[in-house]
């Protein structure tokens, strides 16, 4: 149901591309605002979420600007390999409730993963500690 659907502005990602509710972020430029998920399902979880557009989902993603915002994914998904060293990467995206999706302002999740190593639970259990998100965010930031 919630695939097809009109924009919400007040979004909680709209909310922090506005500036109005903070995040931890890693790297951000014209294009996107990458940040540390806060319910990481491995350490080093981030989002990357594109600017200026109202797209709920992939779906919806204006053609002309998807380029140039796939290449921030990569950016930040090569950040993170220097970083963090993982032994791979998930890099995954949701559209629609159905299919995992809670937050619908278009992001692509970045997930570190060590070799034998399952992850946490989707959006859900105690939020990080801050403090450790930072330091994550500043090592994954130096390779940007
Ligand atoms: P999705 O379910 O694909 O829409 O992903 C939304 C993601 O946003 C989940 O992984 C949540 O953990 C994450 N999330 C929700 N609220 C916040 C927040 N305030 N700061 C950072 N990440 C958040």
């Amino acid at each position: 149901m919630t695939l097809h659907g009109k924009y919400d502005p007040d979004n909680i990602f709209a909310k922090m591309l506005r500036g109005d509710i903070p995040c931890v972020k890693v790297f951000e430029d014209d294009v996107a605002l990458a940040f540390m998920d806060i319910f990481p399902q491995a350490e080093g979880h981030t989002l990357v979420i594109p600017k200026d557009v109202e797209a709920r989902n992939l779906l919806e993603m204006p053609k002309k600007k998807l380029g140039a915002y796939m290449e921030r994914v990569q950016k930040v998904a090569k950040a993170i390999d220097k970083a963090l060293k993982p032994d791979g990467i998930r890099v995954m995206q949701f559209n629609g409730a159905p299919s995992g999706q809670t937050v619908y302002h278009l992001h692509f999740h970045i997930i570190p993963v060590g070799e034998g190593q399952s992850m946490r639970s989707h959006a859900s259990g105690e939020p990080a500690d801050t403090e450790a998100l930072k330091a994550l965010a500043d090592r994954i930031a130096a390779y940007i």
